[in-house]
């Protein structure tokens, strides 16, 4: 049997695009049907506008500091319209190099909603075409909670199109939209209350990092409440009235809810053909991201693994040398490294200490916690964290915890050396850098023995 296409792609973003190009490198002829931009949420609605952000809202605290080191400031004032316009602009040019490397790589753009229609069959505007493979890779949206009032609620959505930047934000959510965005609307001037429904915000990430994050946020300015969320919203002549579940009422001028995501899997037409999903409406998959229908594959957010972007790639890429190259690869979701953007930000990768003693039982924490360098002149009161989390028998290192400035840069080649296995005594063999705060993760000599 002929199809129109070896393979259709529904969902243009990080992971449909790198699967569509592998696989038209390896000789198969391909199609992708994207609704609203090109390049996906990482691109037009998260990671790269999120990232300009975090770099706009430094500044705040770039030019305090420059004063100790003898520069004069004048008055600093920020125009959130400027930074809006720049960001669209930037992201028009990476909509354009996404255009491109579709055209480039002779994969047909189809700038319409599809929809499953048989096995083989994809109903794209009005055209219906065929193909011999389908990937779904139609990424996540933010949940929303059922909150009487949630109307007048934005999400990170939205927080990247706001007119005017709000003074007062209530940001609802502990994960890492929450504390990203709540370390941007600090930093660009406004009065941030983020609240948090359980007691440590970052659930998930290495408890040394909860703590720290939530102590150094608190210190710029953040006013994070715990065991606390919204019970209702109202709009109000002056802004919005946030009744929170204790009774207890807040004003804003905006609410942002980063609740988590859920997969983008609505009239796609599944259930057309038996592709099962997860019980939170993810589509489930095999780790050769092969889903209930053998010739329907689905990477990225919609199958919520891990919701990142370069993980969506490499299972793009896997799933495209499984299929196209014959060469079977399983993308395996461990040793991850991640950043969160928080100010200041985390880099991690492996486990955390919790997951390392619930795995090897005994393990051997080494962590130092210090003022940054910069900080000397500045007198600010950040600091900064490394943590190593190693298994005594075979020495190895199991997991990587930082926080402060350039986290994110630091843990990327440190997320090389966990990946290849190397132990405590290879990190200790290697010389720091000085005088950096990466040295810290191969000075550290003293095991630590506290909590
Ligand atoms: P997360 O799952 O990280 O966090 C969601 C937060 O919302 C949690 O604190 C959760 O609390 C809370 N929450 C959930 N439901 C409710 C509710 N009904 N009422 C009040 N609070 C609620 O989601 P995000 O939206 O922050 O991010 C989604 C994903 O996007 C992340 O998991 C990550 O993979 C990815 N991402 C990655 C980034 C990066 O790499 N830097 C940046 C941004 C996103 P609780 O802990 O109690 O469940």
């Amino acid at each position: 049997m002929t199809y129109d296409y070896d393979l259709f792609v529904i969902g243009a973003g990080s992971g449909g695009v790198r699967a569509s190009r592998i696989s038209s490198s390896l000789g198969a002829k391909v199609a992708i049907a994207e609704e609203f931009r090109v390049g996906g949420t990482c691109v037009i609605r998260g990671c790269v506008p999120k990232k300009l952000f975090v770099y706009a809202s430094h500044y705040a605290e770039d030019i305090e500091d420059a004063k100790n080191y003898g520069w004069t400031v004048g008055e600093a004032t920020h125009d959130w319209k400027t930074l809006i316009r720049n960001k669209d602009t930037e992201i028009d040019r990476l909509d354009a190099i996404y255009h491109t490397i579709l055209s480039n790589n002779n994969v047909e753009l189809y700038q319409s909603r599809a929809e499953i229609v048989d096995k083989h069959t994809v109903k794209v505007g009005d055209k219906i075409v065929t193909a011999e493979y389908i990937l779904i890779a139609t990424g996540g949206t933010p949940v929303m909670p059922d909150v009487p009032g949630i109307e007048h609620a934005i999400s990170s959505n939205e927080a990247f199109y706001l007119e005017e930047m709000p003074k007062r934000v209530v940001v609802v959510g502990g994960g890492y939209i929450a504390v990203e965005f709540a370390g941007i609307f600090n930093g660009l001037g406004a009065d941030v209350i983020q609240l948090y429904r359980g007691e440590k915000i970052l659930r998930g990430f290495d408890h040394h990092v909860q703590q720290m994050v939530a102590q150094e946020i608190v210190k710029k300015g953040v006013d994070l409440r715990v065991q606390s969320n919204p019970a209702k919203i109202e709009k109000t002549t002056t802004g919005l009235l946030i009744t929170l579940e204790d009774g207890s009422t807040l004003e804003a001028d905006a609410v942002m809810y980063a609740t988590g995501r859920r997969a983008n899997t609505d009239g796609l037409g599944l259930e057309n053909v038996g592709v099962e999903l997860k019980p939170n409406g993810a589509v489930a998959v095999d780790p050769y991201s092969k889903t209930t229908v053998d010739n329907i594959y689905a990477v990225g957010d919609v199958t919520d693994r891990v919701a990142l972007t370069p993980v969506a790639i490499h299972e793009g890429m896997a799933f495209a040398e499984t299929v196209f190259a014959k060469k079977p690869r399983a993308f395996v979701h461990s040793n991850i490294p991640s950043a969160v953007f928080s100010q200041p930000p985390v880099g991690s990768v492996g486990l955390t200490e919790a997951e390392a003693r619930q795995e090897y039982g005994d393990v051997d924490i080494y962590k130092s916690e210090f003022r940054p360098m910069k900080q000397t002149l500045t007198l600010g009161s950040e600091r900064a964290m490394v943590k190593l989390i190693v298994e005594p028998k075979s020495g190895r290192v199991l997991g990587v915890h930082i926080v402060g400035a350039d986290a994110g840069e630091i843990i990327q080649g440190i997320g090389i050396a966990v990946t290849c296995g190397a132990t405590k005594e290879q990190f200790d063999a290697t010389v720091g850098v000085h005088p950096t705060l990466a040295e810290e993760i191969v000075t550290m000599r003293e095991k630590y023995t506290g909590e």
